[in-house]
């Protein structure tokens, strides 16, 4: 051994690569360059006004303290509220984990589930951090491939033939990242149903539940029954509906005995979200929420707009998103592969895409519409040329 010497985990861990891909586009921007980036799955938005003078207000009023590691009882309580109205779960505060963001509750969920060895099933193209935070915790990822023809949906066929012994939790994201794709009720409860048969934990990943477009509707697994809300962790948080990335913060809802663990392993941690922000989230939670429609509308119209120029183009194909602000285009009749693709149109069109590698399928690359009406047309004007030269 060497001082230098790192962890094993370390060495199976990559670090995120939509974070990576989104600081080189912004990198070769700031240096000037004409990027157009679709890389950053992150609204374009500026956080609405009323959330950011709540922040300021604490601020000023000298809430500069710590909190409660699991977050203030007030935000914990309006999430309850939030989640009883929205989704039709019922939870109690200390059933709240107030975390930095969705991702860490993500990662606290696992951690506080998972065992060295243990498999947590994961349907790709997956949100490139799942699989990394089960390798952290020492469990096995095992991806469950989707594509094009069920909508990059798992089904409940492929469910029961993933699980094995080892299986321990299901990881659900819809709407989902990087795919676009919302469940239906009809689909979610039979793969809720293979999941309780077989006793995994389900991980249900909401942070997109606003995002939704058509006749898609979001539906949250742990209403279902009281066998389905005991095995399930509710994930969701203000990154998305709120463009409040920069923040920090989500939460988890859970059982009483998982949510004590999640908060133990918080608690020497990160402790509390930053304090003041949590006030930003109580009046996101609290204040009007039409600023949630405004920018869902309007990121429904660039996902309109891109859809129609993304059939346009040959060699490409994809599926109509429902959800989220992300399209995946499917790029296997070019001849390349996605990090190929991805690098060549940044170094020749100055376009950022995220290359399907990173969510486990290289047929693929994922736009993310989070970016203006004009970006939009510039930047696919610009996919279009490329794809043209290519022979
Ligand atoms: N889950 C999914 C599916 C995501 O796409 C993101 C976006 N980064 C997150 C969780 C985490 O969101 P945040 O940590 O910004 O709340
Ligand atoms: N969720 C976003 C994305 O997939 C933000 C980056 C990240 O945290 O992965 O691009």
């Amino acid at each position: 051994m060497t001082v230098m010497d790192l962890a094993n985990r370390t060495q199976e861990i990559q670090a995120s690569r939509t974070l990576a891909m989104d600081a080189k586009a912004k990198a070769l921007k700031a240096a000037g360059e004409d990027i157009i980036s679709f890389s950053a799955g992150e609204p374009d938005f500026d956080t609405p006004e009323h959330i950011k003078m709540a922040a300021m207000g604490a601020l000023e009023a000298g809430m500069t303290k710590y909190t409660a590691s699991s977050g203030i009882l007030e935000l914990r309580q309006a999430i309850c509220e939030k989640l009883a109205t929205d989704n039709g779960i019922t939870y109690t505060p200390e059933q709240i984990t107030v975390s930095c963001g969705a991702k860490h509750a993500c990662l606290n969920a696992i951690l506080a589930t998972i065992n060295p060895g243990d498999e947590v099933i994961i349907p790709g193209p997956y949100w490139t951090s799942y699989p990394e935070m089960v390798r952290i915790a020492g469990g096995e990822p095992y991806i469950v491939p989707t594509t094009a023809s069920t909508g990059y949906k798992l089904t409940p066929e492929q469910l029961s033939e993933s699980v094995s012994p080892a299986s321990k939790m299901l990881i659900l994201n819809t709407p989902g990242n990087p795919t676009g794709a919302v469940y239906t009720e009809a689909e979610l409860v039979q793969l809720v149903e293979v999941a309780i048969e077989e006793e995994l934990y389900i991980l249900s990943d909401e942070i997109y539940e606003k995002l939704i477009y058509g006749d898609a509707k979001h539906v949250s697994v742990a209403a279902f029954s009281p066998g389905v809300y005991e095995r399930t962790i509710t994930i969701n948080g203000f990154s998305k509906p709120y463009a409040m990335t920069g923040w920090r913060l989500g939460y988890s809802a859970a059982p009483k005995h998982v949510a004590n663990a999640i908060d133990r392993i918080q608690s020497h941690s990160t402790s509390n979200v930053t304090s003041f922000a949590q006030r930003g989230a109580l009046a996101a939670l609290k204040g009007p929420q039409n600023c949630i429609d405004e920018m869902r509308r309007e990121y429904d119209k660039r996902r309109l707009r891109t859809l129609e120029i993304i059939r346009t183009i040959p060699k490409l194909s994809c599926v109509e998103p429902l959800g989220a602000f992300y399209l995946l285009v499917d790029i296997s009749k070019t001849g390349l592969g996605s990090e190929d693709f991805a690098e060549q149109l940044l170094t020749k069109e100055k376009v950022a895409v995220v290359p399907g590698s990173a969510f486990g399928d290289d047929s693929l690359i994922r736009i993310s519409y989070a970016t203006s009406m004009e970006n939009i047309e510039r930047g696919l004007g610009r996919l279009a040329n490329f794809c043209a030269a290519l022979v």
